[in-house]
């Protein structure tokens, strides 16, 4: 089944209001295995909520709506449903009580606009509001199933829970499975796992991208939970297997999380040397309870002075190459092994933006965004060389974690 939500007010599509209600209901018919086509905003104007309901209509099989239903003359959605319908709008008897009702409830006089609110297209049902005056409606439309909703979040969830939730096809079994991936686009992992990611297919697979790690989402629909798992798990294999060792972990794991493991069990240690990322490399590694067992701590070296007193690096390769170089990094993360003693540790040096590089093309070129990352292990130190693109922040967080891959990418030898 395909749903298609709409908004309705002139304070979404004016910014006044964040359209919290449509996410809210995605997330509730995902659970149930109904896939939403769209989310639609329109503003307070009856013209169009008809057009965008008919067209909602012609696209999938259930429709639901929220705000609008006030009681103020900017309040169209009843009317624009009952047009789409091609019926009149009715009084529901019983809504005209509980709202009559409820103004006796709080003490307060009814004002006879109030009233408007218990109309409802001819041959609709109106849905209960407990927590304001507002009743939902549900409809049909040939055969899509159409719910109209209050727009006051606290009123919106109540009413789908206890009025539309029970009336929707029975779930069925849903299995889910998360991939998290680093060191490649999202589009080029998109294309790796096109056929996979086509619109109609069970299990659905989509990506996202989020500061440089790609999560791709397996969400499969079956019978039965065995038969949802099992085709879950089929897809994620699949995944697995294509997309190799850019698939770092699942669910809750992080990059460090995971690196953190890989030492753990190998019973190892890492230490940093830091300067364009300032630390964020050994913040990032502490994340993780228990970090204790395999981090051993980290310097910030920002000055070069700071590099020589507390890395030995020497003064002599910094003259020569450039704070900024293959030969510092290496001596960086060489320094910081063996102050710290560690069995491997991560350096990190680059220009971070927004100034301090040099112009492209020049002989020393040196742009914003190069950065140079080492690894020390046991057997060799390995530099390597980056050019990222991007603010300040980015450019840090992208350098950060390349280094943190690098040391898994090591780690699954051992
Ligand atoms: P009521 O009669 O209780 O006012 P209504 O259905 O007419 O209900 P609206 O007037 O459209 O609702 O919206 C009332 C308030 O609910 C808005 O001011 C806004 O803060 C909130 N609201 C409306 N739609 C949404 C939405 N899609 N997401 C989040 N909040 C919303």
């Amino acid at each position: 089944m395909q749903a298609v939500i709409i908004a309705i007010g002139d304070e979404l599509i004016g910014g006044a209001s964040v359209d919290t209600n449509s996410a809210y209901l995605s997330r509730c018919l995902a659970e149930r295995g109904i896939v939403t086509a769209s989310h639609v905003t329109v503003g307070d104007d009856a013209g169009r909520i008809t057009e965008v309901i008919a067209r909602a209509a012609a696209e999938a099989e259930l429709v639901i709506i929220t705000g609008g239903l006030g009681p103020t003359l900017d309040d169209l959605t009843r009317q624009a449903l009952a047009s789409a319908m091609g019926v009149e709008l009715i009084e529901d008897a019983r809504s005209a009580k509980r709202i009559a009702a409820f103004f006796d409830r709080i003490d307060r006089a009814m004002n006879p606009s109030n009233l408007r609110q218990a109309m409802i297209p001819a041959g609709a049902e109106a849905l209960d509001n407990d927590y304001g005056t507002a009743p939902g409606i549900a409809a049909s439309l040939g055969q899509v199933k159409v719910f109209v909703l209050p727009g006051p979040p606290n009123e919106m969830t109540e009413m789908f829970e206890r009025k539309v939730a029970p009336r929707l096809p029975a779930a069925g079994a849903l299995a889910r499975r998360i991939l998290h991936a680093f060191g490649s686009g999202e589009s080029d992992i998109g294309e790796r796992i096109a056929d996979l990611m086509a619109r109609d297919a069970n299990p659905k697979v989509g990506t996202t991208a989020k500061g440089g790690i790609i999560s791709i989402r397996i969400v499969a629909t079956s019978q039965t939970p065995a038969d949802a798992d099992a085709a879950a798990d089929k897809t994620a294999n699949e995944i697995r297997h294509r997309l190799g060792e850019l698939i770092f972990g699942q669910g809750d794991q992080t990059l460090e999380s995971v690196v953190g493991e890989g030492l753990k069990s190998g019973g190892m240690t890492l230490a940093t040397a830091e300067s364009c990322t300032g630390g964020m490399i050994g913040r990032m590694m502490t994340e993780t309870p228990g970090s204790s067992g395999y981090f051993l701590g980290g310097v910030v070296a920002y000055a070069n002075s700071a590099k020589t007193a507390m890395l030995n690096v020497p003064a002599e390769i910094i003259k020569t190459h450039g704070a900024v170089s293959e030969q510092v990094a290496d001596a960086m993360a060489r320094g910081a092994r063996e102050k710290l003693g560690a069995d491997f540790a991560l350096s990190v040096t680059g220009i971070a933006g927004p100034d301090g590089g040099s112009p492209m093309g020049q002989a020393d070129e040196k742009p914003v965004g190069l950065v140079y990352i080492a690894l020390a292990g046991p057997d060799s130190t390995k530099v390597h060389r980056h050019i990222f693109s991007g603010a300040r922040d980015i450019v840090r967080r992208r350098a950060a974690l390349t280094a943190i891959n690098y040391l898994r990418l090591v780690l699954m030898e051992y």
